[in-house]
């Protein structure tokens, strides 16, 4: 099993059979994965290539429209993107999240500071009870602090 049906497979397993109401999907600062795609080198596996590839091709193009680090926003993308490909690929995390059961979090270490950026984006927290939610401003971006438990 590649590393990342492995992880879907043992998320899956968290919120059916162990009720998890919390799933983070964390990436970290100065990732040596997403840098090696930035840089367009060949990757060191296929599985890799995959997690990382379609973020970096996504923050490039952002980059082309507004100036921006690039290996800080594919860090961010590729958060962002693992998340959406998490849910679009198990059923179950996803009934979860409709049911208001299960809260994604999408958030960053920064080895820097320690601190844990998260973020506040409505895909990660859309669910069937989000007339709360819905209220908050669109885009905050990444914010620094704890994660906000449910
Ligand atoms: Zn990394």
């Amino acid at each position: 099993m590649s590393p990342i049906r492995l992880d879907l497979a043992v998320s899956s397993t968290a919120v059916d059979h162990l009720h998890s109401t919390v799933l983070v999907v964390l990436g970290h600062q100065k990732c040596g994965a997403v840098a090696a795609a930035c840089s367009g080198d060949k990757m060191p596996s296929r599985n890799l290539e995959a997690i990382v590839d379609r973020s970096v091709r996504v923050t490039q193009a952002k980059t082309y429209a507004k100036p921006m680090n690039l290996l800080e926003a594919a860090v961010k993308e590729n958060v962002h993107q693992s998340a959406k490909d998490v849910l679009a690929n198990s059923e179950i995390l996803r009934d979860a999240v409709k049911a208001g059961k299960l809260t994604v979090i999408e958030a960053e270490y920064q080895f820097d500071s320690g601190a844990w950026l998260v973020s506040t984006r409505p895909q990660a927290v859309r669910t069937s009870h989000s007339s709360a939610k819905k209220q908050r401003p669109k885009n905050q971006g990444l914010t620094e602090g704890s994660p906000q438990l449910p």
